[in-house]
C-alpha cells in the first residue's frame, strides 16, 4: 500500500501556517504499516486540486486529504474529488442535526453555507468528527481509498486516530501491520549514536532500525513486519539485544519517553527529592522536569541564578570564588559543585544538581562556547562535578546541558 498525502490550504503555500499535519499523518501511517510515498501541498484552488488528485492516484493507493472540508467558498476538498469521481454529494443527516442543535442552543441564526459542512461524497462512509463540525470521508473508488480530513490540527487528530483509523483498517485487510518499539538515548549524539550502530543500521533489514534525533536526545525506531505479534517481538528483541551490545550504556528507555519522566519515575520509587540552580539553562531544567505529571512529589524547586550577584545572594557562592583576579569564575568546576550543594541544602533535598556554562553566541570568563559543569550533590556522598563539550547553537547548547545532565543523574 503506497499513500500519498495532499494538504490543501492556500494558506500553507504562502507560508503562513507550518504543514503540522502532514507530520502527523506520515507518522501515523508509518505506525499503520502504510508506506508514504509523497507529500503534496496544493492552495484552494478547483483546478489545482483536481491535478493534484490526478497524479496522486497515478502513484498512490491511498490519498489522504487534510483542509478544505469548511463552511466556506474556498473550502472545496470534496466538491472537487466529488466531481473528478463524477459522484454527487449527500447531506449527511446527523452532522447535520448536530450543527443545527450547535447553532440552537447558541441562540445563532445559521446560515446556508453550513450546510456545506454536513455534505459527504456518494457511497462514502461518513467520518464523525468529535471535536468540529466538518464531516470526514473514507472513499474507495476506482481501487484507490480517499481519505478526507479537517484542516485544523485539533479536528484533524481525532479524527485520524478515530473513525479514520477504523475506516482505514477495515479497507486495508490484506495489509500487514507494522510492529515497532523505540529506543530512547541520551548522554550520546545522534551522529555518533549513528557511527557505532552503521553496519547494523545498513545491513539490517528486518527489522529495519530508523534513527532520528530530537531536542537533545535521539531515538531509534526498531520495525518489522512480522506475521504475528509473537513473531515480531522475536525479531525485535534479537535486534534490540545487538544494539545494546554497542550503545546500551546511553540506552535510558524502550519506549518514547522523555528522560524528565524516567528521573522522576525513579526518584519516586526510591523515595527521594530533587532540587536545582541553573545559570546556564535559565529554568529550562526545571521547565521539563514539572512538565512531567506530578512531578511535584519529587522536585521541591529550582533556582534560577543567572548573575554572579545572585549565585552569592541566593546561594552563598563566595564572591572571591566568582569574581577578581586568579578566582575559579562562576563557570567553573568549583562553582557547580558551590551551586549543586548549597541548593540540595536550602531545599533539604536529597539531590542538589546545578549547571552553569557558556551558550554562547561569545566566550565567557575567557572560556570557549559550549563548555557546560554539571555539579550533582548527593546527601551523604562526595560532589561530583562532569564537564562537558557540547555542539551547537545557543539554544541546541541549553537543551543539550540540560538533557546530559538528567542523563547523567539517571546514572
Ligand atoms: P475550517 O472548518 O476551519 O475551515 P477546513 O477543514 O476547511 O477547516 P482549512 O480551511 O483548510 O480547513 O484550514 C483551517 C485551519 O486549519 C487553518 O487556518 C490552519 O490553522 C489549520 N490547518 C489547515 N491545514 C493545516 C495543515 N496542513 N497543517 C497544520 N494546520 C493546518
Ligand atoms: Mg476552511
Amino acid at each position: 500500500m503506497k499513500a500519498e498525502i495532499i494538504a490543501v490550504g492556500t494558506e500553507l503555500l504562502l507560508g503562513q501556517i507550518v504543514n503540522t499535519n502532514a507530520q502527523y499523518l506520515s507518522q501515523k501511517l508509518a505506525s499503520l504499516g502504510i508506506d508514504v510515498y509523497f507529500q503534496t501541498v496544493v492552495g484552494d484552488n478547483p483546478g489545482r486540486l483536481r491535478q493534484a488528485i490526478e497524479i496522486g492516484r497515478s502513484r498512490a493507493d491511498l490519498l489522504v486529504f487534510t483542509g478544505g472540508l469548511g463552511p466556506t467558498q474556498d473550502d472545496l476538498t470534496k466538491d472537487v474529488l466529488a466531481d473528478y469521481l463524477n459522484l454527487g454529494l449527500r447531506l449527511h443527516e446527523p452532522s447535520m442535526a448536530k450543527i443545527e442543535q450547535l447553532f440552537a442552543s447558541r441562540g445563532l441564526h445559521m446560515v446556508e453555507s453550513n450546510r456545506r459542512q454536513a455534505m459527504s461524497i456518494e457511497g462514502a462512509e461518513p467520518l464523525e468528527n468529535t471535536t468540529g463540525l466538518a464531516v470526514g470521508n473514507g472513499l474507495t473508488a476506482d481501487g484507490t481509498l480517499y481519505l478526507l480530513l479537517p484542516g485544523p490540527p485539533k479536528e484533524m487528530k481525532p479524527m485520524m486516530d478515530g473513525a479514520g483509523e477504523n475506516w482505514l483498517r477495515s479497507n486495508l485487510v490484506d495489509e500487514q501491520p507494522l510492529y515497532s518499539r523505540i529506543l530512547k538515548f541520551a548522554g550520546i549524539g545522534e551522529s555518533n549514536l549513528e557511527a557505532t550502530l552503521l553496519d547494523l543500521i545498513d545491513g539490517q533489514v528486518d527489522p529495519t532500525l530508523a534513527p532520528y534525533a530530537k531536542e537533545g536526545e535521539v531515538a531509534i525506531r526498531v520495525s518489522t513486519k512480522a506475521g504475528s505479534e509473537a513473531e515480531a517481538s522475536v525479531k525485535i528483541d534479537a535486534a534490540v539485544a545487538m544494539i545494546k551490545e554497542r550503545a546500551g550504556d546511553y540506552l535510558y528507555a524502550e519506549r518514547d519517553v522523555p528522560i524528565e519522566e524516567e528521573i522522576i519515575r525513579l526518584l519516586r520509587a526510591s523515595r527521594r527529592k530533587l532540587a536545582s540552580a541553573e545559570s546556564i539553562s535559565g529554568g529550562l531544567l526545571a521547565e521539563l522536569i514539572t512538565n512531567v505529571p506530578g512531578s511535584s512529589g519529587e522536585f521541591l524547586g529550582g533556582v534560577v541564578t543567572y548573575t554572579n550577584h545572585m549565585k552569592h545572594r541566593l546561594l552563598s557562592v563566595p564572591m572571591s570564588q566568582l569574581e577578581g583576579e586568579g578566582a575559579p569564575g562562576a563557570i567553573s568546576e568549583s562553582t557547580a559543585a558551590l551551586m549543586a550543594e548549597r541548593v540540595r541544602e536550602l531545599a533539604g533535598a536529597d539531590f542538589g544538581i546545578s549547571l552553569t556554562g557558556v551558550a554562547g553566541p561569545a566566550e565567557s570568563e575567557g572560556k570557549p562556547v559550549g563548555l557546560v559543569y554539571f555539579g550533582l550533590a548527593e546527601r551523604g556522598k562526595p560532589t561530583v562535578v562532569h564537564t562537558m563539550n557540547l555542539s551547537g547553537g545557543r539554544t541546541m547548547i541549553r537543551i543539550r546541558a540540560v538533557k546530559a545532565a538528567l542523563y547523567r543523574l539517571w546514572l
